[in-house]
């Protein structure tokens, strides 16, 4: 009978050390192996070279190691943001991007293939969503990214395709994982998640003592005009919405970073910017306003750069502290599932075609 092969990336290492002892191994190998898989980002069980021949094949009988497969990358001409298009196992694929700060490196990545959450101006929601990625594949493009750059990442965002606490037990064992000391051991507070407002995710995650920075896209400052951006809205009020944020700063301690991304005639006037201001306003919070990277789907225009510099000017009046997102890779089309959108429908397009 066939039996899947389970997936070995995706264990703490409290588990690895329970299967490990379940096959009669004892309990050390476990870390050898966690060392293999975290450290050095093996991609076969052959590689595993202080393990004997006979466990590494019982090994690969049970398990699989998760890789993913680069199908493109986009290099910016304008500064050194790479972007990778990967295959999943299942042939499925997902964007990230590796960026370079004076501070370290980063990497935004994609925690779903595809979203749900209908975003009006985001085009990875526009194919509505495939799947949930599991925590090996969040953690895998990180690992490839090291491999394939040979440089080191110390920050991750996870802003990339998908809706976090869409995807929260896989969000939370990537979390835990890619923390370990026994593996990459990056520190939590070198991790954003970014989420469009999950109510009740908000909250658990405040309590599960992995104080990443939480920014929440906020991008209308009332109901009435969030709503028409972003259907989420609908579900959860923004009263509640920062309520939870809230929630999260006093649990953990980590000021929470307000996305707003500005759309010509949407939400971009100075009314909106006092409003913003008198919503936020006393809160250890920080604003970050994102021109609106317009989709061809769409017709959403960026607001001028006249307004952004106003609306941080008006916002800075109610004390908010407020940066302007710089547009890594904007000649790559870095921004939210754009390449794999186009990567799509290329896909699409062929298939008609032949
Ligand atoms: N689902 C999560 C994370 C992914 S999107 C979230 O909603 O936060 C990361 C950020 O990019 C969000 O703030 C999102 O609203 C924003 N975004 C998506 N498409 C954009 C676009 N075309 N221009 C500007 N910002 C965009």
């Amino acid at each position: 009978m066939f039996t899947e092969k389970k997936d070995i990336k995706s264990f703490t290492l409290q588990e690895l050390t329970e299967e490990l002892l379940s096959m009669g191994e004892k309990k050390f190998r476990a870390g050898q192996v966690f060392d293999w898989l975290h450290k050095r980002g093996v991609t076969e069980f052959s590689q595993m070279t202080n393990l004997s021949a006979d466990l590494r094949e019982r090994l690969d009988g049970q398990y699989t190691i998760v890789t993913l497969r680069e199908v493109k990358r986009l290099a910016s001409a304008q500064d050194e943001t790479l972007k990778f298009l990967f295959a999943l196992p299942d042939d499925k694929v997902i964007e990230s991007v590796f960026m370079k700060y004076k501070h370290g490196n980063s990497v935004c990545i994609s925690s779903q293939a595809g979203c749900r959450m209908g975003c009006r101006f985001c085009a990875s929601t526009l194919g509505g969503l495939e799947r949930n990625l599991t925590a090996s594949e969040m953690l895998e493009q990180i690992y490839r990214i090291q491999e394939l750059t040979g440089e080191r990442v110390s920050n991750v965002v996870v802003m990339g395709t998908g809706e976090p606490m869409d995807n929260y037990d896989s969000l939370v064992r990537f979390l835990r994982l890619i923390s370990a000391s026994e593996g990459q051991g990056m520190s939590i507070r070198n991790i954003t998640v970014s989420t469009c407002g999950i109510v009740e995710n908000m909250r658990r995650l405040a309590e599960e003592g992995l104080p990443v920075t939480l920014a929440l896209s906020l991008h209308a400052p009332n109901d009435e005009a969030r709503r028409r951006l972003m259907p989420v809205a609908n579900k959860y009020a923004l009263a509640d919405v920062l309520a939870a944020c809230d929630y999260y700063f006093e649990k953990t301690g980590r000021r929470i970073s307000y996305e707003y991304s500005l759309v010509a005639g949407e939400n971009d006037t100075e009314a909106e910017a006092d409003a913003l201001g008198r919503l936020l306003k006393g809160k250890n919070c920080h604003v970050n306003l994102i021109p609106v990277n317009p989709i061809k789907e769409r017709d959403y225009k960026q607001s001028s750069f006249k307004n952004v510099l106003n609306f941080r000017k008006r916002l800075e009046k109610y004390n908010i502290n407020v940066t302007i997102r710089r547009e890594l890779g904007a000649d790559i089309g870095a921004a939210c599932g754009q390449l794999r959108k186009s990567h799509l429908d290329e896909a699409s397009a062929q298939g008609e075609t032949t």
